[in-house]
């Protein structure tokens, strides 16, 4: 009998992952296509079937060979019918997503969070190693977020479990978040929150610093910038990442308290950072988190970048299916 395959797909707002992927989690073949914003993104899931099909064709296969699609969105997700609520960069509204995606691909689908598919490819075969009790942290342009207990994806009641990023970090006085809320989390670790602190910084302060020249001659500057200066000893972006990790340090080990996890995975561009991030991030961890708990968990940064969540839809298919 052929070997099985099974489609993951990872749907972000400018372009859209898909691999096909073995039973043991092996990626065979994986691509990517535009997303398809016209019309309120009414494309998007043609577009999506339309990929799946050329590709088998590509490689000379039969639909037979696959097993269903597993998709991970960008918003909350209704559990009951794999229908997206909202989801304002794609311009979905109370968008049918599992319901046209099975019509269009002839395939069984299931649909999950796209922060939450990541974290569950990092427990099926990246830094969570299998680890039942996870919290995943990703941190991009903005932080998203996957906690697992006992295996499984936290969901919630209403599908915002594991929403991280919106975890209050600066009750007074904090910067204005995309959620409508102020201080989140997001404001203060993500790409962005690094920036906006590194320019407050350098706007009230006159310390000397190599990224004010930077910031000087082009007005802008970027988080891996900052992050860069940190290894080379400057004063100014060492106190930045002294802040981001307090405040990522506190989050994670409040959240660890209510769920003792084995593995803490940090993940996102932000991570690329490695040492320079991680180390803090363990000091202030240990500082704030419950003594079990911080003897039970082991802080990692993601070992399956862009790949994550592909892989985690594969898992979908495989275990919900
Ligand atoms: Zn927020």
């Amino acid at each position: 009998m052929e070997e099985k395959w099974l489609v993951g797909v990872d749907l972000g707002g400018t372009t859209i992952k898909m691999a096909f992927i073995s039973m043991d989690g092996d990626i065979l073949y994986s691509w990517e296509i535009d997303t398809d914003k016209r019309e309120s993104g009414k494309y998007i899931p043609a577009s999506i079937a339309r990929g799946i099909d050329r590709k088998l064709q590509e490689l000379d296969q039969t639909k037979s060979r696959l097993i269903g699609v597993g998709i991970g969105a960008p918003g909350p997700v209704n559990e009951k019918d794999g229908s997206i609520e909202v989801a304002i960069n794609l311009g979905w509204k109370n968008f049918p997503l599992k319901e046209i995606l099975q019509r269009e691909t002839s395939l069984p689908v299931v649909v999950d969070n796209d922060a939450n598919i990541a974290a569950i490819g990092e427990m099926w075969k990246g830094a969570g190693q299998g680890a039942k009790n996870m919290i995943c942290v990703t941190l991009g342009t903005g932080v998203g977020g996957g906690l697992i207990a006992n295996g499984e994806i936290v969901h919630g009641v209403n599908g915002a479990g594991g929403e991280i990023g919106h975890i209050v970090s600066v009750p007074k006085g904090g910067a204005p978040c995309n959620c409508g809320k102020k201080g989140c989390l997001e404001t203060v670790a993500s790409a962005t929150g690094i920036v906006r602190l590194t320019v407050e910084e350098l706007s009230t302060k006159e310390d000397q610093s190599s990224l004010r020249e930077i910031y000087e001659n082009s007005q802008t500057i970027t988080a891996k910038q900052v992050l860069d200066a940190v290894s080379e000893g400057d004063a100014l972006a060492k106190k930045v990442v002294e802040e981001v990790t307090y405040h990522l340090g506190l989050a994670l080990a409040n959240l660890a308290n209510g769920l003792n996890p084995e593995k803490i995975v940090i993940g996102g561009g932000v991570s690329k950072a490695g040492d320079t991030l991680l180390e803090p991030l363990k000091e202030q961890f240990a500082s704030f988190a419950f003594p079990r708990v911080a003897q039970g968990v082991e802080l990692v940064t993601a070992t399956l970048g862009n790949h994550a969540g592909v892989i985690g839809g594969a898992w979908l298919v495989k275990e919900k299916l």
